[in-house]
């Protein structure tokens, strides 16, 4: 089950066409890290990854890539997947289908990409409609929480050891909000999932 707490009925409906996890073929797990690129998160992630041989996917904020061109740059050269996660980051809740799919696409214009993820995970039917002939919806099925400073950093660590399977793509946070436990979470997140012999992939 996706790590949503409550799924709309709509998003039931479409379910086929959004990817919430994938086939867990050759013990596939898959590390997603949303919001970025950021001056401190984004390089301790990426040397960490270069450190384990991990690859991972990088859901892009657009205005974030425009403020740090070199990193979105080298996300690439280290051979991970970038992919969108609109201009602005705002929920998709609050704004109608044409200003919303603009702001995917003006993110579009810097990160090359057909992987979409929504901002919080919140998209309505039309906004759906109107991208997924477009871009492949991305969400997710194991959520770390680490963006939430009340949890300790065992349990964010536990959130993904614990409820990850083989084809899980699990979120993570190179933000603000994780400067200060990327370094310990990530790294043990790496080892438990290397210690069971299954191999990280990007999307
Ligand atoms: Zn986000």
């Amino acid at each position: 089950m996706p790590a949503l707490t409550k799924i709309p009925a709509w998003l039931q409906v479409y379910n086929k066409d959004i990817c919430w996890k994938m086939d867990g073929l050759n013990n596939s797990i898959y590390l997603t890290f949303d919001d970025g690129p950021h001056p401190v998160v984004t390089p301790l992630v990426l040397n960490i990854l270069s450190k384990y041989q991990v690859k991972a996917t990088f859901f892009c904020i657009g205005k974030n890539v425009e403020q740090y061109p070199d990193l979105y740059t080298r996300i690439i050269h280290e051979g991970h997947q970038v992919a969108n996660h609109s201009y602005s980051h705002r929920s998709g809740w609050k704004m109608p289908v044409d200003e919303y799919v603009t702001d995917v696409d003006k993110a579009g214009r810097s990160i090359t990409s057909t992987l979409f993820r929504p901002p919080y995970g919140r998209i309505t039917p039309y906004q759906f409609k109107a991208l997924k002939s477009r871009y492949k919806i991305i969400m997710w099925d194991v959520l770390s929480k680490d963006y939430d400073t009340t949890i300790p950093d065992e349990t964010v660590i536990t959130n993904v050891t614990e409820n990850i399977s083989p084809g899980s793509i699990i979120v993570m946070h190179d933000n603000e909000k994780t400067v200060g436990r990327m370094e310990k979470i990530l790294t043990q997140i790496i080892i438990d999932i290397q210690n069971r012999q299954w191999n990280f992939r990007a999307l």
